[in-house]
């Protein structure tokens, strides 16, 4: 596996473990509708000039925000699109091929009719769901270059991937402008790159979506560590619970009795692409795509309490030995 490169490092997801002699610099903000903690052994002016980066790419691509690109070619219906953004759907479409439409950036006016864009949740009954679903299809979207355009009644949202594609740039700009090692951080969509002064690893805690605390801790080189999960985001609604997380197929969310996929590779827009899209084919067909690839590893939480472990980074995680309900095992090849 190329992904994590044998320096032992981590991020904790948000926590920073402190070490010996230089001092690492954090900046948070709001942006991309989640907490964003940038930390690096710079100075903090590097870091909020990052951070504006984020925000900018946010203006590119945020459904909400009239001027950005994608509400502009959700609007018009075709637009010329920035380099960046031309970018993040050619490489969400691509994932789309990959994952057989898991992930489906076209999902969106589903997702609107569910209320996740807006906070305004209900439940949509089975004809409008079916009605929508005519229009859904990641194919209907053409991107020749910069130039992009959808059918009438088709609208896209790059939301699964577009924090991990951002963590991407974020990070390379970060190394090119000198910074030796740092984390990026995007609501938890966790970039780590270099190596700690004092050579320890980075940390990256794995949520336990049933309770408090971390299900266990990855110690990990330089690679990125985002999690898709259940209880991210939902609503409930006559005592049943509904997630942010669409099956394209069904156009409900993903009921593959999955409570989070963590997806550990080298490119953050992989891992949020990913975990998404895994969060949706569910644990047999998940394992089959990580079968017939090698360029991620992952750790999946079922709601019978499993840790299924990909062998390519059980030995470098470690479940919390507190949580005593859990049952891992480690998926071999
Ligand atoms: P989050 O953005 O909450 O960290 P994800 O990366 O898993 O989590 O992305 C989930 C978001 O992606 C949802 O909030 C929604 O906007 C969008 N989405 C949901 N289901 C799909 C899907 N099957 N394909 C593409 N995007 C999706
Ligand atoms: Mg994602």
């Amino acid at each position: 596996m190329k992904l994590c490169k044998l320096i032992p490092v981590i991020a904790a997801a948000a926590t920073l473990c402190g070490c010996g002699g230089q001092h690492m610099e954090q900046y948070q903000m709001f942006a991309m509708d989640t907490y964003v903690t940038l930390s690096g052994y710079c100075d903090r002016k590097t870091l909020e000039d990052a951070g504006e980066e984020v925000r900018r790419l946010e203006g590119l691509w945020s459904v909400n925000i009239e001027s950005s690109d994608i509400a502009r070619l959700n609007r018009d219906g075709s637009a010329e699109l920035s380099a960046e953004t031309a970018g993040l759907m050619s490489f969400t479409l691509s994932m789309s091929e990959r994952t057989g439409g898991a992930l489906d950036p076209t999902i969106y006016p589903v997702l609107r009719e569910w209320g996740f864009t807006t906070d305004e949740h209900h439940v949509p009954d089975d004809d409008t769901i079916a009605e929508l679903l005519e229009n859904v299809g990641w194919e209907k979207v053409t991107l020749d270059g910069r130039s992009a355009s959808l059918p009438v009644g088709t609208a896209v949202d790059a939301g699964a991937v577009a924090k991990g594609y951002a963590a991407d740039i974020i990070a390379e700009r970060l190394k090119s402008g000198g910074v030796t090692a740092g984390i990026v951080d995007l609501g938890g969509n966790v970039l780590t790159f270099g190596q700690k002064p004092d050579g320890s690893d980075w940390k990256v805690s794995v949520r336990d979506p049933f309770g408090d605390g971390a299900a266990g801790t990855l110690s990990v080189g330089e690679c990125s560590v985002v999690t898709s999960g259940s209880y991210e985001r939902y609503f409930e609604q006559d005592g049943v619970r509904y997630h942010h997380i669409i099956d394209p197929a069904t156009g409900r969310p993903a009921d593959t009795g999955l409570e989070s996929v963590t997806v550990i590779a080298g490119e953050s827009k992989l891992c949020d692409a990913l975990s998404t899209a895994l969060f949706v084919m569910g644990e047999d067909r998940a394992f089959d795509l990580w079968r017939e690839s090698d360029d991620f590893e992952m750790i999946m939480i079922t709601s019978d309490k499993r840790l299924l472990i990909s062998e390519g980074i059980a030995d470098r995680f470690e479940p919390d030995s507190k949580k005593k309900d859990y049952s891992a095992e480690v998926i071999r090849r």
